[in-house]
């Protein structure tokens, strides 16, 4: 049986819609991006940053792109809900997916900038596991370490820049849901994460992003270098069994 082919009793229908989606999101843009950007800057592996850094091939290809879908497509609905928003005010409140040079070889783009608060928010389509923790713990590393280089971009150039926030959407469930983290926007925190990247990107001209230390935990799943039960090498790394 092949890995699309339905159970059985199920129509056949869904594994040709199934194969048109995965098709779709295995071309689009963002599954081809291969240099660093300020969402992967601050993830606490340096085995993965390394590999982000060395342009290596994306070797997890089997994780459903669902979740990466949905979370697209809100963007999208999102965008233009704020758009609708900035016509009905007659001005430009909300900057919307700005694209943003943090330093000359990394840019990304914002979700949104509100200029009347001076915030810039990112928004976050999750699962409830990680709803519940941001809700709980705050953000991880990565996350704020993003966000917080949007803000450094756009502060550099030019925008007056108050607060960083994570507009937390349930991926399954209700508005009601929404969660909304925010701190006060950080040069140093930006400055730091671009220290400690330029260390890594030193530490991988000298050596195989494998030899980098790897910091393995459950997200492993979601890493595109993630091959498990094979030996860290220049092209992938078996998670949470990596030495
Ligand atoms: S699979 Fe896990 S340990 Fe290995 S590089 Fe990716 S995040 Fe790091």
């Amino acid at each position: 049986m092949s890995l699309f082919s339905p159970p059985a009793g199920a129509d056949p229908l869904g594994s040709t819609i199934q194969g048109v989606v995965r098709a779709a999101s295995a071309g689009a843009p963002r599954s081809r991006q291969r240099r660093i950007g300020p969402s992967s800057a601050g993830h606490p592996c340096a085995r993965r940053v390394g590999y982000e850094l060395a342009g290596t091939e994306h070797v997890n290809a089997g994780s459903d792109p669902w979740p990466a879908i949905v979370g697209t497509a809100v963007h999208a609905w999102l965008a233009d809900a704020f758009a609708r928003h900035n016509r009905e005010l007659d001005r430009e409140r909300w900057l919307i997916e700005q694209r943003v040079a943090v330093t000359p070889t990394m840019s990304g783009t914002v979700d949104l900038f509100d200029t009347q608060t001076g915030t810039v928010i990112d928004h976050k389509v999750l699962g409830a596991d990680s709803l519940k923790s941001i809700k709980r713990d705050g953000p991880g590393d990565q996350y704020r370490t993003q966000i917080h280089l949007y803000a450094y971009g756009l502060a550099r150039a030019g925008h007056e820049v108050r607060r960083v926030a994570l507009a937390c959407y349930p991926r399954s469930g209700w508005l009601d849901g929404l969660h909304v983290w925010s701190e006060p926007y950080d040069d140093a925190l930006a400055a730091d994460a671009l220290a400690r990247l330029a260390g890594v990107a030193e530490l991988s001209r000298l050596l195989d992003p494998a030899s980098l230390p790897a910091e393995p935990g459950p997200t492993c799943t979601w890493c595109p270098f993630w091959r498990p039960g094979s030996t860290p090498d220049a092209t992938g790394c078996p998670g949470a069994s990596a030495p």
